[in-house]
């Protein structure tokens, strides 16, 4: 059975303006352990429909499932990963990472223990009790995905997670997240504007139209990679002809739409880095 299906999904803002129908119909489903990278053009409802899985908003329309049961509201399964890592500066860097389970009052000593490992495995240990301003900005975002795991989480929801970090930490971070999230077999549902961040971790691109938003299109991403990572599987052909096929589908729309840029900001030029 699928871990989460996201069946007709529909969501129209009432405005005092009138009605703004950020995504029409979105139908996809994922398997344990998929990594989806999830495109399409500013303001197509990409983040909506993030709100939507996580249960913080109710579509309009159509459902969501995790396992078979209906998301109806916040579920402790679900995490969410940010631009802003939303770490507590007063508390350490262990203390960040059990609030989840605090505020939960699920602080077990099983709970408690697959933190510490997590903190461990995943190179904080040392800096357990460290304040997250001490933590260089790759670090303060690994200890943010811990947060979210140690809570159980096993699907995770990214939001242009690491857009605000420079080129050579951004690198970093998301060889250190993906390789966690392949470790701990999470789910993971990544939005990005970055076409090259969406293939070097995605398993499928899905790829949204301008609003109202439909799924234009899943590709599958393989690479011919014994240990795939993020910053190796950039340098293979295959590569480039993954970008092209992304860049097409989006600056298509472009065409038949009165839109600006397909996905705007740097991430959309070509190898720009
Ligand atoms: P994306 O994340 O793809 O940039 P969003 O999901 O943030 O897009 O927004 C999709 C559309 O819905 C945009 O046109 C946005 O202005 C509109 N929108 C988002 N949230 C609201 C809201 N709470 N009320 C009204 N309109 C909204
Ligand atoms: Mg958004």
């Amino acid at each position: 059975m699928a871990i989460l299906s996201v069946e007709g999904v529909r969501q129209a803002y009432q405005t005092p303006v009138g009605e703004t129908v950020a995504l029409e119909d979105i139908t996809f489903s994922m398997e344990r352990g998929d990594f989806c990278s999830l495109v399409g053009p500013s303001g197509c409802g990409k983040s909506t429909l993030l709100s939507i899985i996580a249960g913080t908003l109710t579509p309009t329309a159509g459902r969501v499932l995790v396992e078979g049961q209906e998301v109806t509201g916040p579920n402790p399964r679900i995490g969410y990963m940010l631009q802003q890592d939303n770490l507590l500066e007063w508390r350490t860097v262990r203390q960040n990472v059990l609030f989840g389970l605090e505020i939960r009052h699920a602080l077990t000593p099983a709970a408690v223990e697959r933190a510490d490992r997590l903190l461990e495995t995943y190179g904080l240990a040392e800096f357990a009790h460290s304040r997250p301003s001490q933590l260089s900005g790759g670090m303060r975002q690994r200890a943010a995905l811990i947060r979210t795991l140690a809570v159980g989480a096993d699907i995770l929801l990214l939001d242009e997670a690491f857009s605000a970090l420079d080129y050579q930490t951004r690198m970093e971070v998301t060889e250190d997240v993906y390789r966690i999230i392949r470790q701990e077999r999470v789910t993971a549902l990544m939005v990005t504007h970055d076409i090259p961040e969406s293939i070097s971790m995605g398993d499928r691109v899905l790829i949204l139209s301008p609003r109202p938003a439909v799924v234009r299109r899943q590709l599958p991403i393989a690479f011919d990679l014994p240990d795939r990572s993020p910053l190796r599987c950039r340098s293979l052909p295959a590569f480039a002809s993954y970008y092209d096929t992304i860049w097409k589908e989006l600056g298509m729309h472009e065409t038949d739409e009165t839109h600006g840029a397909p996905l705007g900001g740097a991430g959309a030029v070509p190898a720009a880095e």
